[in-house]
């Protein structure tokens, strides 16, 4: 046994080693993203993007499994549940929704069949003859207007969230199916294809209207002329109804406490998408690969969320840190959109989204932040993508809308600062396209896997930089999204 003086020296040692080896990280600045392994990146991107996950679709078993694999990474990094929720999960009730392959709608003379000159979008099965009731657009005054009782409403189609609102509208007044006439942009053979694929929503609470909903062929504006006339004609419906199933879909969160007594009451929240579409012999697929692993799309994004998470729950930065890998992007943004309009804290606690998704890249000197330029957080994702040798460019297409296409829009929307960070993307050319949503998007010998590294060092430092910020990043003076932050934040 050594003496007490000894055990003091001891003691004052590796006291002193301590302090010393202290000093000598922070001066030379080592944090714990400095240290990821590219190693251990690289087996969560093969494991994530793997065939045996077929493509992450939602309402598989192999998303299921995804799900759990970062649920368990964010445990063994010592990230904490969220308060109120199912562990690390946030449980999405879904529809899934199928039409039938037959149906027909009968005016005057004229037999319309199902996928070929009209659609049956939703609505229960139908067998039914009424009277037709034009009422242009469909709006609440036109509506109220017209005795819809035991009818068959007509409008023109209007665009899909006014069809919801008219679909209720119609079931309230007591008419029996809704028709839309179809005159938009997209030609009539996209609108089939789209429209004939499975989809999915979040599952309504309470009574479900159940009427039938037609989308009809209108380019020619011929039955909106027989129609608008106001003469009695007469429609019948068939239809076999849609089959709407229950898909149980999870966002996977977990949070890491600030380490500042005053600012850890702020909260920024990290996210990534982690589905994609899945597996089938469809456009972009061979007979020898079915498989859509989705490397780039998005488990990189999935990846660089659970780094992030691992590094900060190591080292925490001052506010305190939520991070969501969220589901059913690819399906319409339902998971973010779900985390969003159900989030686990008051939203106005919320200060910050930092999200990550991409199609690609294109330069590897890079990394590109759709709304760079709209948050003051900019110095500061500069900031971390430099300490890796990386520069960060703007939108590269700001026609395409990209800001509002994926999961950050789903907060930018409620007011909350939030770019999307992603691999260098230059502009949508060849390379990019190789790869987009195909097959070959897989973690293979064309995957930069040097590059994939540093991008999630970046990811996750400038998380910390934007984490630690005095000021809390606000949008930019003039930004479309800017009156939604005062609105949310009350300033
Ligand atoms: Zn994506």
């Amino acid at each position: 046994m050594p003496s007490r003086s000894m055990r003091k020296v001891t003691l004052f040692t590796l006291f002193f080693l301590f302090s010393f080896q202290l000093l000598w990280s922070q001066r030379k600045g080592s944090l714990p993203e400095d240290h990821l392994s590219s190693a251990e990146l690289a087996s969560h991107l093969r494991f994530l993007a793997s065939d045996e996950m077929l493509g992450r679709m939602t309402g598989t078993n192999e998303i299921n499994i995804a799900a759990r694999y970062v649920a368990e990474q964010f445990r063994m990094a010592g990230v904490l549940p969220v308060p109120g929720l199912n562990e690390y999960y946030q449980d999405v009730l879904l529809e899934r929704v199928t039409l039938a392959q037959s149906g027909r709608l009968i005016i005057g003379k004229d037999t319309l069949l199902h996928r070929k000159e009209m659609i049956v979008a939703r609505g229960s099965a139908a067998d039914l003859e009424a009277e037709l009731v034009f009422a242009g657009s469909g709006t609440k005054e036109e509506l109220a207007t017209k005795d819809l009782k035991g009818k068959i409403l007509v409008t023109n189609y209007q665009g899909s969230s006014l069809a919801t609102a008219k679909w209720k509208s119609a079931a309230e007044a007591g008419a029996v199916a809704v028709v839309e006439l179809y005159r938009g942009n997209f030609p009539w053979q996209s609108i089939l294809q789209f429209l004939g694929q499975s989809s999915f929503r979040i599952a309504p609470d309470g009574k479900q209207v159940d009427l039938p909903y037609l989308l009809l062929n209108d380019a020619q504006s011929v039955y909106e002329a027989a129609l608008a006339g106001g003469g009695s004609v007469k429609g019948s419906i068939h239809s076999e109804g849609v089959l709407v199933q229950k898909v149980q879909a999870r966002n996977v969160l977990g949070m890491v406490r600030g380490s500042d007594p005053v600012l850890r009451e702020e909260y920024m929240l990290l996210m990534a998408h982690y589905d994609h579409v899945g597996a089938g012999l469809r456009a972009g697929a061979t007979p020898e690969d079915t498989i859509f692993n989705g490397a780039r799309d998005n488990a990189v994004g999935t990846v660089a969320l659970m780094a992030a998470a691992k590094v900060l729950a190591a080292q925490p930065p001052a506010r305190s840190v939520i991070f969501a890998a969220v589901t059913s992007e690819e399906v319409g943004l339902i998971g973010s959109s779900y985390l969003a309009d159900h989030f686990p804290l008051p939203l106005e606690k919320l200060v910050y989204t930092h999200n990550t998704d991409g199609a690609g890249y294109n330069d590897t000197t890079v990394v590109t932040v759709i709304g760079l330029e709209r948050t003051t957080a900019e110095e500061r994702l500069k900031a971390g993508a430099a300490r890796y040798g990386l520069g960060v460019i703007p939108d590269p297409a700001p026609e395409q809308n990209l800001f509002n296409r994926s999961d950050n829009v789903s907060f930018a929307r409620k007011g909350v600062p939030a770019p999307n960070f992603g691999m260098g993307l230059r502009s949508f050319d060849a390379e990019i396209a190789k790869y987009y949503h195909r097959p070959a998007d897989q973690a293979d010998e064309h995957f930069d896997f040097t590059y994939f590294s540093r991008y999630c060092q970046a990811f996750a430092h400038a998380a910390r930089l934007v984490a630690d910020m005095k000021e809390r990043p606000v949008w930019r003076q003039g930004d479309p999204y800017e009156e939604a932050g005062k609105k949310l934040y009350g300033r």
